[in-house]
């Protein structure tokens, strides 16, 4: 097995790796990024793409824990644990109870602030003008809600807002008629989130870093991390499948896998993973000026990505989502796996969605021709 050295190792090469890469080598340092699936193969290709400075809301809110055995007993509801995963997601399940505090809730959103605020400034400073004018749509987020009456959750997201001077405008049901033609009836209020955007790729944003990274002269291996061990002086020995790196400096990025990695270092990180689909719809009739969410309990929002000429509808459920599934199975429906998504996901996409009756229609079709693999 070959032995090499390295001032910095990130572990990979997802949009945090690659962030956290480029920033370092910007600083003078020379670094490595190690991933067997290269740039963007996690998460960081199968989302919806919000980007969010002006979101300081955590999932975890009070009044959730009373919402918690009706969600487990809905088949299409947010929440699922598998029964046999139940005992090692309650620990976490237990944090996420004591998170929803509001006293938490206040301090968790100041620290949401402080990250979250410059996220567009920091995707310019990464990208450079061109790129960022090419992948980012600082155009606003649009929040909708079914019925006439604010759930006790949105007067503390108003809360939030206000502690932090977050800018955002009540919308009426007129309102939004004007800007989603074609919103299904039931969704009546809304609220318009300026200081937010989009990127139109994901998937392309973070290839775009790679290219930063290479073109600076780093280097993206094709390696997985399998162990990391310390040695004297505060080094690393990092065990890959195929060669044994000694590394200054170690940075874990691995998104879901971190903990995982970090466990026989004695560190703990109360991370679970979450699960989320997405339908992608070609030609949708409906194709919206804004990016919109609804972010009650059934998640779900609209992206419209260059890349695929098509809307994006991702259903994402919350936080524990993902307790109950192996992390191979919730990650194959994003990494271009054949996995058909469950059965419950297909159904609940179109059911959340907002989409007019016609839109639906051609979606279905649109499945039917091209099979299920187009459906998560
Ligand atoms: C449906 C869905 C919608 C979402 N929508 C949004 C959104 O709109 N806006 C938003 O900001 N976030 C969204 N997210 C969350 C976002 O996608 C993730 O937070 C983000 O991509 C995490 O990036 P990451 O770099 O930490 O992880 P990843 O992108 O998962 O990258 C981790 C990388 O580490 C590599 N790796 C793992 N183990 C090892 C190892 N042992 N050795 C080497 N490499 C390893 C993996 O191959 C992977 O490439 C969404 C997520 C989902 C599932």
């Amino acid at each position: 097995m070959s032995v090499s050295y390295h001032p910095v190792l990130v572990v990979g090469a997802g949009v945090v790796g690659l962030s956290v890469a480029l920033y370092l080598q910007r600083a003078g340092m020379q670094v490595a990024v190690l991933d067997p699936l290269g740039p963007a193969g996690g998460a960081s290709f199968g989302n919806a793409g919000m980007l969010s400075p002006d979101t300081a809301t955590p999932i975890a809110m009070p009044g959730m824990l009373r919402k918690v055995p009706g969600w487990l007993r809905d088949p299409l509801g947010p929440l699922a644990v598998r029964p046999s995963y139940f005992p090692r997601a309650l620990p976490w399940l237990l944090q996420w109870v004591k998170a929803g505090r509001l006293e938490r809730v206040l301090a968790i959103s100041d620290a949401m602030r402080a990250l979250h605020r410059d996220t567009l400034t920091c995707w310019r400073e990464l990208l450079g003008d061109t790129l960022y004018r090419d992948l980012i749509r600082p155009s606003g987020q649009v929040h909708v809600w079914e019925g006439d009456d604010a759930s006790p959750t949105e007067a503390i997201e108003q809360q939030i807002r206000d502690r932090h001077g977050i800018a955002a405008q009540t919308l009426n049901a007129d309102d939004l008629r004007q800007m989603f033609p074609g919103l299904a009836r039931d969704i009546t209020r809304g609220l318009f989130v300026p200081g937010n955007g989009h990127t139109v790729s994901p998937q392309r944003i973070v290839h775009s870093l790679a290219e930063l990274f290479r073109a600076a002269g780093g280097a993206i291996v094709a390696e997985r991390a399998m162990k990391l061990i310390p040695r004297e002086g505060g080094s690393f020995t990092v065990m890959t499948n195929t060669a044994n790196r000694i590394a200054e400096r170690v940075v874990v990025a691995a998104g879901a896998w971190s903990a995982q990695l970090l466990a026989p270092l004695g560190i703990r990180v109360p991370l679970e993973t979450e699960r989320g689909y997405h339908a992608m719809l070609f030609s949708p009739s409906v194709t919206p000026r804004h990016l919109s969410l609804s972010p009650d309990a059934r998640h779900f929002c609209t992206t419209f990505l260059a890349d695929s000429a098509c809307s994006r509808f991702s259903l994402k459920t919350l936080c524990g989502l993902a307790a109950c599934e192996p992390l191979e199975n919730i990650l194959d429906g994003h990494s271009g796996n054949r996995a058909a998504p469950p059965w419950s996901a297909t159904q609940a996409c179109p059911r959340h969605a907002v989409l007019d009756q016609r839109s639906r229609r051609r979606a279905a079709h649109q499945r039917s021709r091209s099979g299920a693999g187009n459906d998560h």
